[in-house]
């Protein structure tokens, strides 16, 4: 893990249900007593961090993505937009031209070249983003709607949100995507560094190694906490010296932490060994104030 300054962090994890958003929303929690951060829910399909927030969203605003419109009545079936679109995602079937929203990735290439300029750019509602702020802690969620099949344009408008809203606030805790496909990468790839969050389980080895291998790729600074310590083996340990992979903290096995989090609650101000390992994750990445 660098020693430099740290502006951006994602919690990840190599798989669902690891306490990836227990330690996202605590660690953002806590760290916000001290300092201003944005804790920026990327899981777009299933994002859970506003259940710690008692009030409405401050904001909701749609989003969109830019998709072709075929105007039949202009086209002269000239094959340009099929031809030229990279991604396979606009073909002619007999006398019409068919865009599939989902493998479209809003270039623009068809619309431009269409001689005919049967092709449009036309909004596409693709998701939500809603943001909650208290105090130092804001919180961005942002939301696929029901129905859309691709994460990655919305992790991508949820980027551009914080980038033009968020600038100026020291500290983003982003809680990403489990496992280790487009989505992970679309939400760790601007970070500074990245935390993956195990649990000392055979299951939770292999997606911890899934993870790790990704993080190498992407040549990401990286470190491992330990979620429910005691439970299970010591092999995530042994894995992690082996491969010379700091563990940031563990955060020991306790009932108590699942009964508050299922009760929509913080924990970190209530269970004192749970708020040590928080601020142990803290001192090794440089956030102690
Ligand atoms: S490029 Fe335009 S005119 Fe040609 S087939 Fe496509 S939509 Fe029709
Ligand atoms: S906008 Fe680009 S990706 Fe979408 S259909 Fe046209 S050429 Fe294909």
């Amino acid at each position: 893990m660098t020693k430099r300054p740290v502006h951006s962090i994602a919690v990840a994890s190599g798989k669902g249900g690891t306490g990836k958003t227990l330690l996202a929303t605590n660690l953002a929690a806590k760290i916000s007593r001290d300092m201003p951060v944005v804790l920026a829910d990327l899981d777009v399909e299933e994002p859970n961090t506003s259940v710690f927030m008692a009030d409405p969203p401050k904001t909701t605003t749609d989003q969109y993505k830019l998709i072709p419109e075929w105007d039949q009545g202009k086209c002269v079936l000239c094959d340009v937009c099929t031809t030229v679109c990279r991604f396979h995602a606009i073909v002619k079937l007999g006398e019409m031209i068919v865009v599939f929203k989902e493998l479209c990735h809003s270039c623009y290439a068809c619309s431009e070249l269409c001689p005919e300029q049967a092709l449009p750019m036309k909004e596409h509602k693709i998701g939500t983003i809603s943001t909650w702020q208290k105090d130092n802690f804001t919180l961005v969620e942002s939301r696929l709607e029901v129905g859309e099949e691709q994460a990655v344009p919305m992790i991508h408008l949820a980027q551009q949100h914080l980038s033009d809203q968020y600038q100026k606030t020291p500290l983003h805790i982003y809680d990403c995507p489990p496992g280790t496909s487009c989505p992970m990468v679309a939400s760790v790839k601007e970070v500074d560094e990245v935390i993956l969050v195990t649990e000392p389980t055979p299951f939770g080895l292999n997606d911890l190694k899934l993870a790790v291998e990704t993080m190498r790729l992407m040549e990401k600074p990286f470190g491992v906490v330990i979620n429910r310590y005691g439970i299970g083996d010591t092999a995530v340990e042994e894995y992690c010296e082996k491969e010379k992979i700091p563990i940031l903290a563990r955060v020991r096995f306790d009932r108590e932490i699942a009964s508050l989090y299922s009760r929509g609650e913080m924990v970190f101000d209530k269970i004192d060994h749970f708020a040590e390992a928080l601020s142990e994750i803290q001192t090794r990445l440089g956030l102690n104030l």
